[in-house]
């Protein structure tokens, strides 16, 4: 699929359910970085360190199975700023599952989180963004907002070029924009070489960075 369809899908899921947050509405100039699928003992701080080199904030979606094998780099992610999601425990196709499964990764992860850095997550991003409209009681429930993106960078692709990556994020990225990149890439490293030529970019067109907890 090309980039232009993609956000005609953005558009559509945000009219059919509303309550799923792809951009962030009324927010000028802001726009919103998010890491998922992490943290990666090798990734996630040198993505720290490049976000501390231009003083911008992010936020992390984390997995709760690799949160368990790696608790430090959360308490490190939360010391630095920045906000923390929760991107389940496994990184299963959710839709599949019943909805007591969905809520007990959710549960988990959140309960991994705050054991290690006293942080209760209230934001959810299901795993490759595939949800069901039941998951809608179970978030209420749980006081969580179910946030996607309408930025896809495209940064897994490792036939990608750092140029052709930048530039379709930056033709993409308008003002609420929330933008997906991973910390956690086993099969290339394009996010950290991308990442700071995108953000001199971004910080070049006026944007300033939001984290999920503006949401
Ligand atoms: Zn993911």
């Amino acid at each position: 699929m090309k980039l232009q369809q993609y956000s005609l899908v953005y558009k559509c899921v945000q009219i059919i359910f509303p309550w799923a947050i792809c951009r962030v509405k009324n927010s000028p100039n802001r726009i919103y970085l998010t890491f998922d699928d992490g943290p990666h003992p090798q990734q996630t701080p040198q993505i720290l360190d490049i976000l501390k080199k231009y003083q911008i904030k992010a936020s992390f979606f984390v997995l709760g199975f690799r949160s368990q094998e790696n608790p430090h780099l959360l308490k490190q992610i939360i010391a630095a700023g920045h906000a923390l999601g929760n991107h389940a425990y496994t990184h299963r196709r959710l839709w599949k599952c019943p909805i007591k499964e969905i809520e007990k990764e959710i549960l988990l992860t959140e309960k991994i989180i705050r054991q290690h850095t006293g942080v209760r997550t209230s934001h959810f991003r299901p795993p490759y963004g595939f949800f069901c409209p039941t998951i809608k009681p179970v978030l209420e429930k749980h006081r969580y907002k179910l946030v996607l993106w309408n930025v896809l960078t495209e940064d897994y692709q490792g036939n990608y070029s750092t140029e052709k990556i930048v530039a379709q994020t930056l033709k993409a990225t308008t003002p609420g924009s929330i933008v997906l990149l991973h910390d956690y890439n086993d099969k290339n490293n394009n996010t950290i070489l991308v990442l700071p030529e995108l953000i001199q970019n971004l910080k070049a067109n006026g944007f300033q960075f939001g984290t999920i907890y503006e949401i």
